[in-house]
């Protein structure tokens, strides 16, 4: 992928009233080097895309810049699959009420957020038994030593054995957990897809994607292009408590349904680095909020100015904190607009659901039956 996408869309929806859409400026995001795409069996259409996320509750603002806002601006280029990835939930297994409200509540921001549910299909993961079945599959051709070593894997199953924070009781580890950077592989190769733009936590989990479609082709038939990452403008938010990742599971999180008032409280209350007087100098890179103006406030030259002035005199954290929060509300007020008409029209949201999911069900069937034939496992015929 070389060219950029256009930052100017028009979208068509279900209803079928038009409305226009501008996207924010700004990079596409990095393109992770791959080898060009080898398969027989993709044919003319749109190059595709398949990206999830997991239904576990409201989307935030790391969720945005990491992924999703590319998301948005690839979607007319692409044939795109936006997966809501409720296989993969097995932590809140405890807590089904809050995966399937937070089904919901994803459609909500993406269509919130621009996603076009007619130029894109939304697809609940486990509507599409298909990826089940793929994974069971592939599970034949990926080592476990390959799981053992992603560095993603192994943070994820730490935090939930040994929480750090205080506060969340340690769990044991589900068989579901460990083996779903396989179901992710499978996600991304069940619509034979060839780009995935995802935050770079989990670009181990796409070089798993990339290693299987190779094995899987070398050993059968050449079924699966080798899917690149897109890696968002903010390959990692850092959280409103200063950690390097902006979280659900942390609690440090500015999501992007938060109402006005609420995004100024959480701006008011977020680490601002080391305690300072305001005219003492600082240092830009210890300060949280000098992370977002930079994600988000589309003044650079005046995030520039700031920056300098904090690193030879100071500036105070008040003057910052007001700053990033008419920047963040400015952001996240068409967003709240649009999730407002939304709402008041869940029907709608139901058909963005039941369309995208009946064409993702379709390439998950076409692609089935390519690996049952590469396998050679069609018994009865
Ligand atoms: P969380 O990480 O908040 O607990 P999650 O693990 O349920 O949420 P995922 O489904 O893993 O969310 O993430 C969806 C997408 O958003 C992924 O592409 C991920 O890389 C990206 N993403 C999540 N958090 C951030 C962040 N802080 N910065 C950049 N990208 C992020
Ligand atoms: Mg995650």
């Amino acid at each position: 992928m070389t060219s950029e996408p256009s930052v100017t869309r028009v979208g068509i929806n279900a209803i079928g009233r038009r409305h226009q859409e501008r996207s924010r400026d700004g990079d596409t995001g990095i393109l992770i080097e791959g080898t060009s795409v080898r398969t027989a069996n993709v044919t003319s259409e749109r190059k595709r895309i398949l990206t999830g996320i997991r239904p576990t509750g409201p989307l935030h603002l790391g969720h945005y810049a990491g992924a999703l806002e590319n998301w948005v601006k690839l979607q007319s280029e692409y044939d795109c699959y936006f997966l809501i990835a409720d296989y993969q939930v097995s932590e809140y297994a405890h807590d089904l009420a809050r995966v399937r409200n937070a089904v919901w509540e994803v459609t909500l921001d993406w269509l919130a957020a621009g996603l076009d549910p007619d130029s894109g299909s939304f697809v609940v993961e486990s509507l599409v038994p298909e990826h089940a079945e793929l994974t069971t599959w592939l599970a034949w051709v990926l080592p476990v030593g390959m799981l053992e070593r992603n560095p993603t894997l192994k943070a994820e199953m730490e935090a939930l054995e040994y929480p750090t924070d205080g506060k969340t009781k340690e769990k044991a580890v589900p068989v579901a957990f460990y083996i779903y950077p396989v179901m992710q592989v499978a996600n991304i190769l069940l619509p034979r897809a060839n780009l995935v733009p995802v935050g770079a936590d989990q670009l181990p989990h796409i070089e798993l994607a990339r290693e299987t479609a190779r094995r899987f082709n070398r050993a059968f038939k050449p079924i699966f292009p080798e899917p690149e990452a897109l890696v968002g403008r903010v390959p990692r938010l850092v959280g409103t408590d200063g950690n390097a990742k902006m979280s659900k599971s942390r609690g440090n999180t500015i999501d992007l349904k938060d109402s006005a008032e609420t995004v100024a409280k959480k701006v008011r209350t977020m680490y601002g680095g080391p305690p300072r007087r305001a005219t003492e100098p600082g240092k830009v890179e210890e300060n949280p909020i000098f992370a977002y103006l930079e994600a988000f406030d589309r003044d650079t030259a005046r995030v520039r100015d700031l920056k300098e002035h904090y690193e030879r005199k100071g500036v105070s954290n008040k003057e910052l904190r007001n700053r990033l929060t008419s920047v963040l509300n400015e952001l996240l007020e068409p967003m709240r607009q649009r999730r407002a008409k939304y709402e008041g029209n869940m029907p709608l949201v139901r058909e963005a659901l039941e369309h995208g999911t009946g064409r993702g069900r379709a390439i998950a069937k076409e692609t089935m039956a390519m690996v049952r034939d590469a396998l050679n496992l069609n018994y009865l015929r």
